[in-house]
């Protein structure tokens, strides 16, 4: 039976998390770090020595924004947004409530978003979001003020491969 270290492993499919040498770069520039559980390094320290239940019933692997700061700064290519991705798929496969309220329906929004037009459409994002989680008035007065400073499109054009897009979703999906 593989451990949790070799499954992490071969799902991340590149680098393996052992090249890590804990210098911490990639939590010195994670713009999350300061609201996270578990910092990035601490969280493949984590991983190396087993702790498969505390990593993923962590707020850490929900909060990360995948920006890929991390993963520019690691002087080995440890791939930790790629790791993070991982780790969420996990943590749905077996049914782990996120500890974040709500979040996991944000996730499922942005998915949804992306599958229905490769990219992001924040307008239809935050309807299937509100919509999910019943949430309806928390960030109106953000969300106005974004729109007033043209944070938020009306309108994003759907890319033109969506043939590729169909198959990512179709290869990735159980
Ligand atoms: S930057 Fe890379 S090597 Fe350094 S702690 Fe982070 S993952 Fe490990
Ligand atoms: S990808 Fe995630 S862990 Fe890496 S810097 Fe961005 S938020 Fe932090």
């Amino acid at each position: 039976m593989s451990t949790f270290l070799e499954d992490v492993n071969e799902k991340i499919g590149g680098v393996p998390i052992q090249a890590c040498y804990h210098c911490r770069k990639c939590t010195a520039g994670c713009p999350l770090a300061f609201a996270m559980e578990y910092n990035p390094n601490k969280v493949i320290k984590m991983i190396q020595m087993g702790m498969k239940d505390k990593v993923l019933n962590s707020s850490t692997i929900w909060l990360c924004a995948s920006c890929e700061t991390c993963v520019t700064r690691c002087p080995n290519n440890v791939d930790i947004a790629r790791m993070m991705d991982v780790l969420r798929e996990t943590a749905i496969e077996e049914k782990i409530e996120p500890k974040e309220k709500n979040i996991r329906k944000f996730h499922e929004a942005f998915l949804a978003s992306i599958k229905s037009g490769g990219r992001i459409n924040e307008p239809m994002m935050i309807v299937n979001y509100k919509l999910k989680s019943g949430d309806y008035f928390s960030d109106m007065a953000m969300g106005m003020n974004m729109f007033m400073k043209g944070k938020i499109k009306l309108f994003s054009p759907r890319t033109k491969d969506m043939k590729s897009v169909r198959q990512i979703f179709k290869s990735t999906s159980k």
